[in-house]
């Protein structure tokens, strides 16, 4: 096994694709987004910036904490001891630098990488696994194809994959249930009296709030802020549009936090797939036979490590079979 397409370029496709560029293996990486990262995102307004998707990563197994050790050493990471809790298990908090999507490039170095590329299809033949995006099938060929896409949309590749009977993985990943999450990013041109972290009841609109140009390596003056809805609240307005989000969410802001000042940007945006509510259970999936697999975060959590510890434990499925094709 030599040639493997890895779907999706959040956490989970860009840790696998690491392992298998480090195993000497051919990676090609596809993934609809305009950048990598997935739900490490950050969105970038000339001196703003907002990680406007997950807000810090902790830490709790051996393994992610191994692979901390050196995106620290080459600065792609940083703590955050602004939101660092002073006990318990991943009190400390980290940020990747400048941007929380900055470790995904780290991550994909060596792999071959198409973004603004949606699969649609994937399929086997003689030849091996193919894929297929909107202007149909792409030119390579593969040895095995691992998805990492949230579960509602990689049922739909396995549950139409071609060649394969993959109805078994579609059905199992159809278990794996989502909250959506409305985020509003809001910078000022003064700063506002509030602590640097905030995180509120459930039940109201709002779930998080923090002010993002506090992190480390941000411009402290753009006074960037980042608010969560709380995951109910995004649910029953899931559909309303971005504008009538900001004006909901900055309500319920600026009656929380007291905030008189208007603010100089203001932008909305609805990640449907936000945080899993209910996770599969298992690390990954892996047909060896006919070398296909899946990884996320939705297999076995609802962080970034989980996403991480995922595409690890399939890397060692992948790695496990490949060994014996000499
Ligand atoms: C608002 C919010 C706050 C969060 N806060 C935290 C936090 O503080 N700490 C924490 O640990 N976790 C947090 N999370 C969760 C964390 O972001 C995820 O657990 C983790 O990033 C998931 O990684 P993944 O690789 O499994 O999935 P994703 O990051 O979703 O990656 C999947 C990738 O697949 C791509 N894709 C989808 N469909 C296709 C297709 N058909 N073809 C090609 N590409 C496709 C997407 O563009 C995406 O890049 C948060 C998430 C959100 C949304």
């Amino acid at each position: 096994m030599r040639n493997i397409a890895v779907i999706g370029a959040g956490m989970a496709g860009c840790a696998l694709a690491r392992r298998l560029v480090d195993a000497g293996l051919s990676v090609h990486v596809f993934d609809k987004g305009r950048a990598a990262g997935g739900r490490m995102a950050t969105r970038v307004d000339g001196r703003r910036r907002f990680d406007h998707g997950a807000q810090f990563m902790s830490i709790r197994g051996n393994r992610l904490a191994a692979m901390l050790v050196d995106w620290q050493r080459a600065g792609g990471v940083a703590p955050w001891p602004q939101a660092t809790r002073s006990s318990g298990e991943g009190g400390v908090r980290w940020v990747g630098v400048p941007g929380m999507n900055a470790l995904a490039p780290r991550l994909l170095w060596g792999a071959e990488v198409s973004n603004g590329t949606t699969v649609s299809a994937i399929g086997a033949d003689r030849l091996g696994w193919w894929l297929a995006c909107g202007s149909g099938r792409l030119p390579d060929c593969f040895d095995a194809v691992l998805v990492t896409i949230p579960a509602p949309q990689a049922a739909g590749l396995f549950a139409n994959c071609a060649g394969v009977d993959a109805t078994h993985f579609a059905e199992t990943v159809r278990r794996i249930r989502y909250a959506p999450c409305w985020t509003l990013m809001l910078s000022f041109d003064v700063r506002l009296d509030a602590a640097d972290c905030l995180r509120f009841e459930p039940g109201g609109v709002l779930n998080w709030a923090a002010r993002d140009s506090c992190k480390p390596q941000r411009d402290a003056a753009s006074e960037c802020w980042v608010v969560h809805a709380d995951p109910q609240w995004s649910a029953a307005h899931l559909e309303l549009s971005p504008g009538q989000i900001v004006s909901l969410l900055f309500e319920a802001f600026a009656a929380a936090l007291g905030v008189t000042a208007a603010p100089v940007h203001q932008a909305a945006h609805r990640w449907r797939h936000a945080r899993v509510v209910e996770p599969l259970g298992q690390d990954c999936l892996w047909d060896g036979v006919n070398r296909i697999g899946y990884a996320s975060d939705g297999c076995l959590g609802e962080r970034i490590e989980d996403a991480f510890d995922s595409a690890n434990a399939l890397a060692d499925r992948v790695l496990q079979t490949g060994a014996g094709d000499g």
